[in-house]
């Protein structure tokens, strides 16, 4: 029997009031006037800061909560510093179309030179600050970047594979320089606080970023100017923003949803945002939901079930009266979140659906639907989501299969850099493929299943086994590796390495330590293995590849199926044994 929450009685506004009758008539022109164009033109950052300046210049949009200190700064402020900055990357010779990449934690230097980057029309790429020199080469090599800001701290993991980016003229340094680096602040004094913003078309690229697949490096996922058009009003219908609201998006912006509606989607419906510069730590959450009175919070499953381990007694202890609205993205959201959001915030917290590629919220539990505990919910009006089998052929309801949406729509990504073959395999018959596996039901509320490829999702946060099998194979006593997702309770998934060492390595707990630092250090602090077991060899086809499925398979304890065609059957046994001594 589904579980089902109706919502009547709780503090949430009924945003997109009456879902079906706009779902039946809706046209994306519709929502065209909610944005400002210059003619046929519009840019971005324009639309998220400056043109609220004349009416809202001493709002404040961001409240910045760093590790140490707090700051706060208006919409005329923001739009001021980021046409600064924009000045200072035209000195440097950056013009529309460059891509300049932004390697920082959660710092207001992060916001403001992502706003200057898409103002001079240059392509905005972000990086999360736990990336380590592999991660970093992988996308300022493949996306040719100019220009890198980061600090004097991130720079050098950057320093490491600096002689392997010959086209990145500048490094720009938040804090400390040393010789030919630019300092963030010197340039930043200097600079005119007026700009003329580059009027670019819609279709204009704006902003990439990296996300992993199955196979091969990171690709990047390009999005353009007219995305926002999409963040707006979702950040509008699903996360119910209101002038008054007071909001905090958890996400960093080296991931999408840190940028669509931690910067993008939000300031362009005028909202003061909230930014946390520091980690997870649930105390902390629960103080800064309390001290900025936030109203709206958007956050992951990951961090919500962190909270429930911290205990219910713990909330207690703050004033949350001004939460009205919980949104959660990235990763299933167990029914035992929503029934825990129920017991201690007396709210319930809406699943929505969408991918890196999507560039918006596609799919969502609106406040004005009742949650179906366990549904992503319905789709967006203007998107049409269905479930297609392997050749692009409409599913019935209840019937599992490809989560399919009807290409385009104003968010849709619109290039994978330099990757045409790569941007054209997501699609088949018109329909943009997501890569999920789900079904619909009669009330065409979609329910994720899994993912249809080998991509990892732990904590939210989206890896590619490719990229850790080739940091593993890179450690000096590996030969080989197979990396899945392993399930885990708290972070939906963990990264579970299968390796095989060369022949004078022994397999020890020291050994297992060294590799997992080994990986954080080089590709990423948030990708390494967190388990990992010694093989003597992976299952393979007879073309040389391994097969991660079987492996997932194995860690699972599922019906194996039929292992004849592999080169090498007999690994199977020798793995269950190892898999069952740990
Ligand atoms: P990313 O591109 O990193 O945002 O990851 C997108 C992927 O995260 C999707 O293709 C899904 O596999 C997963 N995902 C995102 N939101 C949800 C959700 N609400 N429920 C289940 N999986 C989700």
């Amino acid at each position: 029997m589904q579980e089902i929450i109706k919502k009547k009685s709780l503090k949430i506004e009924p945003n997109l009031k009456n879902y079906d009758e706009m779902y039946k008539k809706f046209k994306w022109g519709e929502v065209k006037d909610e944005i400002e164009w210059f003619d046929t033109k519009l840019n971005a950052a324009y639309n998220a800061v400056d043109r609220h300046v004349k009416k809202h210049g001493n709002k404040i949009a961001l409240y910045w909560e760093g590790e140490n200190k707090t700051e706060k700064y208006t919409f005329s402020k923001l739009s001021e510093l980021s046409n600064k900055f924009a000045n200072v990357l035209t000195r440097l010779g950056i013009k529309k179309g460059d891509r300049v990449f932004i390697f920082l934690p959660r710092i207001p230097a992060l916001y403001i030179s992502f706003l200057g980057i898409l103002k001079t029309g240059a392509i905005a790429g972000t990086m999360f600050a736990a990336f380590g020199p592999q991660g970093i080469k992988d996308r300022l090599q493949d996306s040719g970047a100019k220009v890198l800001i980061t600090d004097s701290e991130l720079k050098k993991r950057v320093y490491e594979i600096r002689n392997e980016l010959p086209k990145l003229k500048h490094l720009i340094i938040v804090g400390e320089t040393e010789k030919e680096e630019i300092s963030y602040e010197e340039e930043m004094k200097k600079a005119s606080p007026e700009f003329e913003i580059e009027k670019t078309s819609p279709k204009d690229y704006a902003f990439m970023l990296y996300t992993s697949g199955t196979t091969g490096k990171p690709k990047g996922v390009v999005h353009v100017h007219q995305s926002i058009i999409q963040e707006h009003i979702t950040a509008k219908w699903v996360l119910d923003l209101h002038e008054d609201d007071i909001y905090w998006c958890t996400a960093d912006p080296g991931w999408v949803t840190g940028v669509a509606y931690g910067i993008l989607g939000p300031w362009s419906n005028t909202i003061t945002s909230v930014v946390f510069e520091g980690r997870f730590d649930a105390e902390k959450w629960y103080s800064i939901l309390e001290k900025y009175k936030i109203s709206v919070w958007y956050t992951a499953p990951t961090a919500i079930r962190m909270l429930m381990a911290a205990g219910d007694e713990l909330p207690k202890k703050y004033d949350l009266s001004n939460l009205r609205h919980i949104c959660s993205v990235g990763e299933p959201l167990n029914p035992e979140a929503i029934r825990w959001g129920m017991k201690v915030f007396n709210l319930p917290i809406h699943d929505n659906w969408w991918q890196t590629e999507t560039g918006g919220i596609l799919i969502a539990n609106y406040p004005s639907i009742p949650i179906k505990l366990g549904s992503m919910g319905k789709p967006l009006p203007g998107i049409k989501a269905v479930i297609v089998n392997n050749q692009g052929n409409e599913l019935p309801e209840g019937k599992e299969g490809n989560l399919a949406i009807k290409s385009p729509w104003p968010s849709m990504m619109c290039e994978i850099w330099k990757n045409p073959k790569k941007y054209n395999s997501y699609f088949k018959k018109n329909w943009y493929i997501t890569g999920d596996l789900a079904f619909k039901d009669k009330d065409d509320y979609f329910w994720f299943v899994g993912r249809a490829d080998d991509i990892i999702k732990t904590a939210g946060e989206r890896i590619g086994p490719f990229e850790v099998e080739s940091a593993l194979v890179d450690h000096p006593a590996i030969v080989e590796a197979g990396v899945i997702g392993k399930p885990d309770p708290m972070r939906g998934e963990i990264v579970k390495a299968f390796v095989v060492l060369k022949k004078d390595y022994k397999p020890s707990k020291e050994l297992e330590e060294e590799i997992k630092e080994f990986v954080k250090k080089r590709l990423a602090g948030h990708a390494y293995p967190r388990e990992i077991s010694f093989v003597e060899s992976l299952p393979k086809t007879r073309s040389g590849k391994v097969v991660r499925r079987l492996l997932k398979k194995l860690i699972l304890g599922e019906e194996l199926g039929d292992i004849s065609t592999l080169a090498n059957p007999e690994c199977i046994e020798k793995i269950k044994q190892v898999l069952q001594k740990q």
